[in-house]
């Protein structure tokens, strides 16, 4: 029969119990020495995705992660992750991520890999293009004034505004908290106001 880690877990709460009355717990004990993670390194570490800060342990072997999973030890999570910390191994270990920028021409059908140079030049001719052409140093409001005789009458005034609605940014949940902080400081600097994230849409 197969045990599966789940069924082994529940069955090593009741191994005393079970092995003061007698049941053999040679099957269950010879599951434990397969377990992937035994004779692992355990190194510590805390979730970089999100400033709830949940602690993790990595499992490692030969260098290389082998699993990831709540540290039940941690005071603040307390051996939970969300679905996003759940699944941070694949940060490493994951055959599908791309590793290269990957680029399709207007009107094309089929993308291409391309080189991180070329790639970064072209996003800041293009983003510099369309600021240049959508930014906006003023603007023109209406606010209420009170004349010296008393009474209050409705003027246009030119106010600084410093904006582009010409760019929008959309922020992936794949970045840490340093990333997203520097990602906010840098499209604020060019006056974007169209600022969202993957995990709120
Ligand atoms: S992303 Fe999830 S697992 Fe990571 S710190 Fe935030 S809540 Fe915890």
């Amino acid at each position: 029969m197969g045990v599966s880690r789940r069924d082994f877990l529940k069955l090593s709460g009741t191994t005393v119990v079970l092995g003061s009355l007698g049941v053999n717990l040679d099957p269950a004990k010879a599951y434990a020495k397969g377990l992937r993670i035994s004779g692992a390194k355990q190194t510590t570490t805390i979730c970089p995705y999100c400033s709830v800060g949940c602690g993790i342990i990595v499992y490692t072997e030969n260098g290389k992660i082998i699993r990831c999973e709540g540290d039940s030890d941690h005071p603040i999570s307390e051996g939970t992750l969300c679905s996003k910390g759940s699944s941070i191994e694949q940060l490493v270990n994951n055959d599908v991520r791309l590793k290269k920028p990957m680029y399709r021409e207007p009107g094309g059908t089929a993308w291409k890999e391309v080189e991180w140079d070329w790639a970064i030049d072209r996003i800041a001719r293009l983003v510099k293009d369309s600021r240049d052409k959508s930014f906006k140093p003023t603007t023109k409001i209406k606010v209420k004034e009170t004349q010296p005789d008393g009474t209050v009458v409705e003027v246009e005034k030119e106010v600084v505004l410093n904006q582009t609605q010409g760019i929008a940014h959309i922020g992936s949940a794949a970045c840490d908290n340093e990333e997203c902080y520097l990602t906010q400081k840098l499209v604020r600097s060019w006056g974007l106001v169209w600022v969202e994230h993957q995990a709120r849409i």
